[in-house]
């Protein structure tokens, strides 16, 4: 059978894979780390890095095509694939959403409405930032993940400080917001433009991480799921998009919504969808690359996705990394676990996830609560 390739080896690369092995795919995993969670399950795992032309030659020959799960896969191998295979996305979609200012300006291009904010590349362009934009968020323009990268400045002083502290790259300073909630939204976009989508997911962030994710009937008005949904597909077809897409939304406590960012794959807030939809985000990604009919997937119960971050290893008064409760949390009814197979835990690493589905969002909330309590983990 034919074999499908990915750029990176986490944890989006390990769940690809049991995606693309589901429907009798072989994959190859192209990531330098030996213990990758996805090298380790694939049949072929390539250990060079990214832009290492034997790697990419050794990728291309094994593979019918090829996608990427890791968000900052230099754009030029991308590139350099596509000379002799399908690849999806394409380079120059994953370079926009690499760069927050070009993926601003893109949204700006769809017409899609985007927080305040000003490009800062020079010092001339740091001090003729409007005072409007404070208090704001500083992010680099590249390279930023779960709020890394990123300062919050009060004051112009303060922001000329972060600025310094960050290297003086090129960042993105935005206004911030008064966020009521947030959400996101996955589509997927065939070689023919046909698009489908997963129902719209409300998120709750927890020190710049994802932390839950809530999905059935009535998690957000419906106004706001037509806007987020509208709003999304306009950026997928803006950039001629083939892939999973992930686009992200701020809900101002005014009810409006304003887009944040994107991702080039299937994202963290779609991972419910393993366990309550008939088509997940992943087989999703695999029906894309491979030309396979895109069907609009059904969400069959209502679902809430904890995140296991590494800090569930190291509970207080733990002198050493312990195992959490899997055996309590798997006797909830419609708890399903997604371990990483990473060994090492560090307080905000991604292990794993919880997917909870139930016939109601109430019984989904219930279960969530307990699972959140046997765990330790805040309560949402
Ligand atoms: P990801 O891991 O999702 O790529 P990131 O590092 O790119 O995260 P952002 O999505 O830019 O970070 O910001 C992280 C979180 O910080 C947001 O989800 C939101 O909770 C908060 N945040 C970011 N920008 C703003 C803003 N302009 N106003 C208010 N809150 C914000
Ligand atoms: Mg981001
Ligand atoms: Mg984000």
């Amino acid at each position: 059978g034919a074999t499908l390739g990915v750029l990176g080896g986490g944890q989006l690369g390990r769940m690809f894979v049991h995606a693309a092995q589901a429907l009798g795919y072989g994959t190859a995993v192209l990531d330098a780390d030996a213990q990758s969670p996805a090298g380790c399950i694939s049949h072929h795992h390539i250990r060079t890095g990214y832009e290492d032309a034997g790697g990419l030659s050794e990728l291309a020959r094994r593979c019918a095509a090829v996608t990427t799960e890791f968000e900052n896969v230099p754009a030029g191998a991308l590139d350099t694939l596509a000379a002799s295979l399908p690849v999806s996305p394409a380079g120059r979609c994953v370079a926009i959403a690499q760069d927050r200012a070009a993926e601003k300006a893109h949204f700006v291009r769809c017409g899609v409405p985007v927080a305040p904010h000003a490009v800062i590349e020079t010092p001339e362009q740091l001090a003729a930032v409007s005072a409007d934009l404070l208090p704001g968020i500083l992010k680099t323009a590249r390279l930023g993940y779960d709020g890394k990268g990123q300062a919050r400045v009060q004051t112009a002083a303060e922001l000329a400080a972060a600025w310094d502290a960050l290297g003086r790259v090129p960042c993105v300073l935005e206004k911030m917001l008064p966020l009521a909630h947030e959400c996101s939204v996955i589509v997927a976009r065939g070689r023919d433009g046909a698009i489908v989508h997963l129902p719209v997911q409300r998120n709750l962030h927890r020190d710049g991480i994802l932390a839950v994710t809530e999905v059935y009937e009535g998690n957000l008005p419906p106004a706001q799921v037509r806007q987020a949904l509208t709003a999304a597909q306009s950026v997928a077809q803006g950039l001629d998009y083939v892939g999973v897409l992930c686009v992200e939304f701020f809900v101002l406590q005014d009810g409006s919504l304003v887009v944040n960012e994107m991702a080039p794959r299937p994202h963290n807030s779609g991972h419910y969808s393993q366990n309550a939809c008939d088509v997940s985000q992943f087989e999703l990604q695999v029906r894309c690359m491979t030309g396979l009919p895109l069907v609009p997937p059904r969400q069959h119960s209502a679902a809430i996705m904890l995140n296991l971050l590494g800090d569930l290893w190291f509970p207080p008064g733990a002198a050493d990394q312990t195992t959490p409760a899997w055996d309590k949390v798997l006797a909830l009814p419609g708890a399903h676990l997604h371990l990483y197979g990473k060994t090492q835990a560090k307080p905000g690493r991604k292990m794993g996830h919880l997917n909870i589905t139930a016939a109601t969002p109430e019984a989904a909330r219930a279960t969530a609560l307990q699972a959140a309590a046997i765990l330790g983990i805040e309560a949402f």
